[in-house]
């Protein structure tokens, strides 16, 4: 049995899986553990999963829950830290839940609450392509966008803990529905989900495109990154299309993020990100830069991808569990 006391779990939970991190102290990855998220399941069973999968990753370390110092959780939803509820996640039909406190009682270790997309910018931020910025910017695209804000090398909350929803900034006026009741938002013009609805409208209005039958070989029922990869592969042209789009409206919101807030560096995360790299953010970068109030930007800002892929959340939550714990009296659960 390995003697690694004090080691740490990050959590990212989202609505369609959740990745568990077992660190150490240096941040090392000792194992990982995936699992599904049970759609529809009761929320004390998802948390006996997410309990159950934190175990197994610590197994898979040689190590046993006594070995665990703290855990930090990611929810796709605006949290309260100090309490640990989760206060609106659609995706999993949470609302007002005790997820830190219930979490933290199954464990038997204090458990931290973050915002999935505000650990996924800290990951970066700190262990990733951030390089420690003193002002960075995240944003997150999969099935929505989310974002998070590093301002003076801290993770800028907001007055009421909800800062960051990038994804939400209106680009198109009456422009499509987004999921979150409104039009016109980022998210519904060039998240993963926007990008499908539009390959769909294009191929029922008789367009040619591969996009279809690369689904249904890839056993997929949703445009996950891998088809979008394998279509831009082949020069579907409307993949091409839809693709470019969707990178314009992306290159705007960065280049409004910038004027904005004038951080020295943007990271693109998300599997879309992760999967493309340099064929996903060269054309947002260079999208963003016709639009960058200051000049000297181009050269001074960096608009990069992110180097954490799917690891982003689990490990910002490690990050962030260690800087709580050494904050003497930080909010915690037990
Ligand atoms: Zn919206």
């Amino acid at each position: 049995m390995l003697k690694r006391k004090n080691v740490i779990a990050g959590i990212d939970l989202g609505g369609t899986s959740m990745q568990v991190v077992i660190a150490d102290n240096r941040n090392n990855i000792l194992a990982e553990a995936k699992a599904l998220t049970r759609r529809g399941k009761k929320p004390q069973e998802i948390v006996t999963d997410i309990a159950a999968a934190v175990v197994e990753a610590l197994t898979g370390a040689g190590l046993n829950r006594s070995d665990l110092a703290a855990a930090c959780i990611g929810a796709p939803g605006p949290v309260d830290r100090e309490r640990g509820i989760v206060h609106e996640a659609p995706n999993l039909g949470w609302y007002g839940f005790p997820l830190g406190p219930l979490l933290a009682k199954r464990l038997g270790v204090p458990v931290m609450l973050e915002n999935d997309v505000n650990a996924g910018t800290v990951g970066e931020h700190t262990l990733g392509a951030g390089a420690e910025a003193t002002n960075l910017v995240g944003v997150f695209v999969g099935t929505g966008i989310g974002g998070g804000l590093i301002v003076n090398g801290k993770l800028y909350e907001g007055s009421h803990g909800g800062a960051g929803e990038v994804g939400h900034m209106l680009i198109v006026v009456d422009g499509p529905l987004c999921g979150c009741g409104h039009r016109g938002c980022v998210e519904a013009v060039a998240s993963r989900t926007a990008m499908e609805r539009d390959v769909r409208a294009a191929i029922k209005s008789g367009r040619e495109s591969a996009v279809l039958e690369l689904m249904k070989r890839k056993n997929k029922t949703r445009m996950t990154s891998s088809v979008i990869s394998a279509a831009l592969k082949r020069k579907d042209p409307v993949m091409q299309e839809v693709m470019d789009r969707a990178q314009r409206y992306l290159g705007i919101l960065v280049a409004n993020l910038v004027n904005l807030l004038d951080p020295e560096c943007v990271v693109i995360g998300g599997g879309l990100a992760g999967r493309l790299g340099e064929q996903y953010v060269g054309p947002i970068r260079e999208y963003a830069h016709e639009h960058f109030f200051r000049e000297k930007d181009v050269k001074r800002v960096r608009v990069v991808a992110g180097k954490l892929g799917d690891n982003a959340g689990a490990m910002g939550n490690v990050v962030l569990a260690r800087r709580r714990l050494r904050q003497a009296g930080g909010p915690s659960h037990r």
